[in-house]
């Protein structure tokens, strides 16, 4: 079909169906121009924020590319029934906007291992790697030691925060895992996970660096059965085999967790009512881990047994800021990246919103002119939002028009994945399959049973203290290096040599 038909056919169908999603109030050009007033003045009125940054509140969108970035906004509108495109997203109202390119040390696409090591510890590594520089290799222990890399978890413990990790993975996952471990392997998540050789090169596993290497005072996610014996019945899934306790060197990591902490009021839980239980004003440490492995998608939690990324956020934030010196807080929307490998747009938007939704439980509870805020992705899926659909179409819709073999498509397709199908010569007829399900796997151009990372950069957005580091576009390394660099840890302290920590203002409410 030449351009010129489609051109005409679109806007005969714009004519006849345009009014069902347009607003009236957009036909007015006064509409677009005082809103264009009121944003030129909310900029204009911006004022640097040079504070020293008593508080990090890191949040991580596995996986969450620019495409899913938009595509999740549409969706969070349209579930509160709007069209969706118009939706300002809690992500949408920060100030400062930049790009990260996300290429690791050996590969122009990165893994979760890589990048987490590149923006948590400032060095750019190899892929599969976590908390080591790009000497050591992939799995080969004997090229780990001396090669160690620390994170901004730790230089902020070091200087006196209190730190955390939220995460809706398992917590011995390559994101979190780059906060506290020091691994040529992302996947020795237990002692059973790592070669005999390496081992007896002196590599132990991440779950074990967990309790061992920073002292850290805030731990939400999945991954009890790492931390447990061999056979371990796990207590909310006591006759699935598969959850059993992993571990071959009989440590059962929780309990040494609780007595480290013998003195101070640690709390363990694994489900949700013993988590409503725990009082963050009287408590100093907190370990929740709520599923054997990684948690259920937002969309399949039970809200009975687990609770949300917004409730884990929210926890997190109130055992922490307790600390006088402030705190550092890594929150990671992790299963967006799962819901992307396994070609189910709905499931990564659906997860992308709750992350969103923790992000505004985050701004709520902190102030913005002592908290640095930043949102990034480690890095992009392949997914791709195509065609010419009408305003406020559903974001998991078809294309109202066909493609050239005379079949509809979905406006989010990917590149490659589990969603290749060929059937008598063509693609698969979607004209009577329902594609907004949770279980719809969108289709691709390539098979793959699991669906690659994409090597377009990431968005990086910041609001706080010295956010205005983040704008521009830089190595993804560096934004280890300006989140020090703003709340004076780590080796580089000329920001509170210059301008002290201001005092804390209590009285200043109107923060927000
Ligand atoms: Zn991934």
């Amino acid at each position: 079909m030449g351009s010129t038909t489609m051109v005409a056919l679109l806007t005969l169908a714009l004519l006849v169906l345009g009014s069902c999603g347009a607003k009236v109030q957009e036909e007015d050009p006064q509409f677009w121009r005082s809103q264009a007033r009121r944003t030129l003045q909310s900029v204009l009125d911006r004022k640097l924020n040079t504070n020293v940054a008593k508080n990090i509140l890191f949040f991580l969108g596995d996986g969450m590319g620019i495409t899913t970035f938009t595509a999740a906004r549409i969706l969070k509108g349209q579930l509160q029934n709007q069209t969706g495109e118009e939706t300002v997203m809690t992500m949408d109202t920060f100030p400062n906007v930049g790009l990260a390119k996300t290429y690791s040390v050996d590969f122009q696409i990165p893994d979760s291992a890589a990048t987490a090591t590149a923006y948590l510890c400032g060095v750019k590594t190899n892929l599969n790697t976590i908390g080591v520089n790009a000497a050591g290799r992939n799995g080969i222990c004997k090229t780990q030691k001396g090669n160690e890399v620390t994170s901004i978890l730790k230089w902020a413990k070091d200087a006196g925060k209190s730190v955390g990790i939220v995460t809706t993975t398992r917590v011995q996952h390559a994101t979190p895992a780059a906060t506290y471990a020091h691994s040529v392997s992302r996947k020795w998540y237990s002692d059973a996970d790592v070669p005999e050789s390496a081992k007896r090169e002196g590599c132990t596993d991440i779950a074990s660096q967990l309790i061992k290497n920073t002292d850290i005072d805030v731990i939400i996610g999945g991954g009890r059965k790492y931390m447990t014996p061999r056979g371990t019945k796990d207590p909310e899934y006591p006759r699935d085999f598969l959850s059993r306790g992993k571990r071959k060197d009989g440590r059962n990591l929780i309990k040494e967790w609780q007595i480290l902490k013998t003195g101070k009021v640690a709390r363990y839980v694994w489900n949700k009512s013993d988590f409503d239980a725990v009082d963050p004003e009287t408590t100093d440490y907190l370990m929740a881990l709520f599923e054997p492995g990684d948690l259920r998608f937002e969309e399949d939690r039970n809200p009975s047994m687990d609770p949300s990324i917004i409730e884990t956020t929210e926890k997190a934030i109130r055992i922490l800021q307790k600390n006088p010196k402030g705190f550092f807080l890594l929150v990671e929307g992790g299963r967006i990246d799962q819901a992307h490998h396994d070609g189910r747009a709905y499931m990564a938007l659906h997860e992308t919103v709750a992350f969103d939704n923790a992000i505004a439980k985050g701004l709520e509870l902190t102030r913005e002119e002592e908290t640095l805020t930043i949102v990034m992705a480690d890095h992009s899926h392949p997914l791709t939002f195509n065609g010419f659909p009408f305003r406020g179409q559903s974001i998991l819709g078809k294309s109202p028009l066909w493609a050239t073999d005379f079949l509809p498509y979905t406006t989010l397709m990917y590149g490659n994945g589990p969603g290749y199908k060929v059937v008598n010569g063509k693609r698969p007829d979607l004209r009577n399959v329902t594609t907004k399900g949770k279980d719809y796997v969108q289709l691709s151009a390539a098979p793959l049973e699991s669906t690659t990372h994409s090597g377009e950069d990431v968005a990086v957005l910041a609001r706080g203290p010295m956010a205005h580091l983040l704008q521009g576009i830089h190595e993804q390394s560096y934004v280890a290096h300006a989140m020090a660099y703003a709340a004076c840890v780590g080796d580089d302290l000329r920001h509170c040599q210059e301008q002290p920590m201001p005092e804390l203002d209590t009285s200043l409410s109107s923060a927000q």
